[in-house]
């Protein structure tokens, strides 16, 4: 197997050319980004239960804190497209967890659950160019559709985004962030992510990916690909929180959720 070397980096001639007219994101099926991470903070088991099943269901990735310290910790530290946040919670109080994530993470839609009674009282500390609010009891039906219509609205705010799997890939700076951070990609690492990112869900071979990110005949027994996945992987994980991208075994790659 031949070994990479420097030789083997691509000059930046296949520069992505962002779409002027629409959106670019890694739409799913189920209309959200690929892979979409929820984060639900909510202290009532029987509504975490119901909220979890059924966005399992519609595809979603979905992670629970059942207090607001916990959820507070998870939506700072994690890589959510969208965050599902109970106003009363035992530990920390609702609208402190938002407006700390809004603090340190402002693209993230929050939608804020409330007991009818408490809107009157708290409305005045949502932010509503941001935030929407659901006054419980809801149905999920209408959960899901507020968090996909909050997806969108992600999605429509930049035309030169790609997005999935909690990842963000500007076309245009050509920043990527994952979590709220900042990963700083080379040029050919940043052409890998954003075809995984136009293909987020897929399973690519190794020879689609070369094909497609290196363009030019190769040696079929390179090893490229599994050496600038192995980069990609390493910028865009952390310790806790491994990057989106799977190994299919003697296929290739995917980038999505877990599942
Ligand atoms: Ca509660």
């Amino acid at each position: 197997m031949r070994e990479l070397a420097d030789a083997d980096r691509p000059a930046d001639s296949r520069a992505v050319t962002p779409s002027a007219d629409r959106a670019e994101t890694a739409t799913g099926a189920d209309g959200g980004p690929c892979g979409s991470r929820i984060l639900l903070v909510e202290d009532e088991p029987g509504i975490v239960d119901f909220v979890r099943r059924g966005f399992e269901a519609a595809g979603f990735a979905v992670e629970t804190a059942g207090d607001g310290i916990e959820g507070e910790r998870l939506a700072l530290g994690g890589s959510f497209d969208a965050i599902v946040l109970d106003l009363m919670l035992p530990g920390r109080d609702g609208l402190e967890v938002l407006e700390s994530v809004r603090r340190s993470q402002p693209g993230t839609p929050v939608i804020v659950l409330t007991a009818r009674g408490e809107v009157e009282d708290r409305v005045a500390g949502l932010d509503a160019g941001a935030v929407d609010y659901l006054v419980k009891p809801f149905s999920l039906a209408e959960l899901l559709a507020r968090v996909r219509a909050q997806l969108r609205v992600v999605a429509q705010s930049s035309a030169t985004t790609l997005r999935g799997a909690g990842i963000e890939a500007n076309l245009l700076s050509r920043k990527v962030r994952r979590g709220g951070q900042t990963v700083q990609l080379s040029s050919t690492e940043f052409e890998l992510l954003a075809y995984l990112l136009r293909h987020c869900g897929q399973v690519l071979s190794r020879e689609q990916i070369l094909s497609a990110v290196w363009g030019y005949e190769h040696d079929p027994a390179t090893n490229v690909v599994d050496v600038y996945i192995g980069y990609l992987r390493r910028k865009l994980g952390r310790r806790d929180d491994p990057a989106p991208i799977f190994t299919v075994r003697a296929v290739g790659y995917r980038l999505g959720s877990g599942a």
